[in-house]
C-alpha cells in the first residue's frame, strides 16, 4: 500500500495549526489530533466558560476546585518551570495581561496604583496545588497558560502521531514546532527562524530536526502600541510592564515542547545573561538568543543543528 502524507492548516488554540503526517494512516492520525487539539483548547482556554482555566478563575479566593490529571499535570509543570526561571515564567500574570488588554483599547498606560493592584494579585505564591486540586487564595487572581499550553498541546499531538503509527510528522502550533522522525523524502525536517525585524516569513536561521521541539518568544509579533509607543504581551512580574529585554526573540530547543514553551518565554523576560544560565541550568538541548544589538548567541552544540542564513556577529556561549 502507498505511503500516504496528510499536511493540513487549521485555526485552534487562537492560532494556526500546521500538520504534515507520514504514514498509512495519517488521514485517522490526523483527525485524532485534531480532536485532541479541540478537547485541549476546551481544558485550557482563558475564555471559555466551561474550561478548567476559567472553573478555576471563577472559584478564586472562594473554594479548592477538583481539577483532571492532565489539567494538573499541566499546572505542575507551570510551578517548575516558575521556580527554575525564578518566577519570570508565572501563569499567575494574567491580572496584568488583562490591565494592559484594556490599556491599549483605551489608548492610555495603566496607572501606578493599577499596576501595583494586578501585582498584588499575581505572586505565584496565591496558586496552591495539591495532587488533585488547586486554589486560588485571593479573589481577582486568574491563570493564564498563553505561555505553556501551545507547548502542552504539540507534546500531546506527537504522542498520538507515534501511538498511532506515523512514520514522521511535524506540528506547528502558533510557532511552537515539534517534529519525529524525517521528512517523507528521507531528509531532516527544517524549522526556519522569524527575523525579528523582517515581514513574516523571512528567517535568520534554520534548524534541523527530528524528535525535537523548537520554539521562539519574541516581542516583535504580538503587541500593541500606546501613544504611538509599542508594548509586547510579554509581561515581568517584578514591574507589571513587558519585560525591558535586552532580547528580540529567544529560540528554545527541546524534546519536550512543554519546556520549550515555558522557557522561551522566561528566558525572554530574564534577558541574556539570566537567560544563558536558565538554559544550561534547564539541561534542555539549547537556545539562540537574538539581541537588541542583532547579535546572535547560542549554547554549546546548537551549531550542529543551524545554518544561519545572514551574515550576523554569532557567538558561542
Ligand atoms: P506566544 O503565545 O506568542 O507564542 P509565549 O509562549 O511567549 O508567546 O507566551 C506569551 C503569552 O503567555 C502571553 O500572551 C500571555 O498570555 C502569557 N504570558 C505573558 N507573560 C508571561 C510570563 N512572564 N510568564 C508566563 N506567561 C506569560
Ligand atoms: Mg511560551
Amino acid at each position: 500500500m502507498p505511503e500516504i502524507f496528510y499536511e493540513i492548516q487549521d485555526f485552534l488554540m487562537n492560532t494556526n495549526v500546521e500538520q504534515k503526517i507520514v504514514g498509512d494512516n495519517s488521514s485517522d492520525i490526523y483527525n485524532t489530533a485534531m480532536k485532541e487539539l479541540h478537547r485541549l483548547e476546551s481544558m485550557m482556554s482563558f475564555y471559555k466558560e466551561a474550561s478548567e482555566v476559567s472553573l478555576l478563575n471563577r472559584q478564586s479566593g472562594k473554594e479548592v476546585v477538583k481539577l483532571s490529571s492532565e489539567m494538573m499535570l499541566v499546572l505542575q509543570q507551570s510551578e517548575y518551570f516558575s521556580i527554575l526561571s525564578e518566577n519570570a515564567f508565572n501563569i499567575m500574570l494574567s491580572p496584568l495581561i488583562q490591565l494592559w488588554r484594556s490599556a491599549g483599547k483605551r489608548n492610555e498606560l495603566p496607572s501606578d496604583n493599577d499596576i501595583e493592584n494586578a501585582l498584588y494579585l499575581c505572586n505565584s505564591d496565591n496558586l496552591v496545588i495539591c495532587e488533585e486540586t488547586a486554589y486560588l487564595k485571593k479573589e481577582g487572581c486568574m491563570i493564564d497558560l498563553g505561555g505553556i499550553g501551545k507547548g502542552f498541546a504539540a507534546d500531546v499531538c506527537c504522542n498520538i502521531y507515534k501511538d498511532m503509527g506515523a512514520k514522521s510528522a511535524f506540528i506547528n502550533l502558533g510557532g511552537n514546532v515539534k517534529a519525529i522522525g524525517n521528512r517523507a523524502d528521507g531528509k531532516q525536517w527544517t524549522v526556519g527562524i522569524q527575523h525579528p525585524d523582517k515581514p513574516r516569513g523571512n528567517c535568520y536561521c534554520a534548524i534541523m530536526c527530528s524528535d525535537l521541539s523548537v520554539v521562539t518568544s519574541g516581542g516583535y509579533e504580538r503587541y500593541q502600541e500606546i501613544n504611538g509607543v509599542k508594548y509586547h504581551h510579554i509581561l515581568d512580574g517584578r514591574t507589571g510592564y513587558p519585560s525591558d529585554t535586552d532580547l528580540k526573540s529567544v529560540t528554545v530547543i527541546s524534546k519536550s515542547s512543554t519546556q520549550a514553551d515555558a522557557l522561551s518565554t522566561a528566558a525572554f523576560v530574564m534577558g541574556l545573561k539570566r537567560g544563558i544560565d536558565l538554559i544550561y541550568a534547564s539541561k534542555c538541548v539549547g537556545a539562540i538568543f537574538f539581541t537588541t544589538s542583532n547579535e546572535i548567541y547560542m549554547t554549546k552544540g546548537v551549531n550542529q543543528n543551524l545554518k544561519l542564513l545572514e551574515r550576523m556577529k554569532c557567538y558561542e556561549v
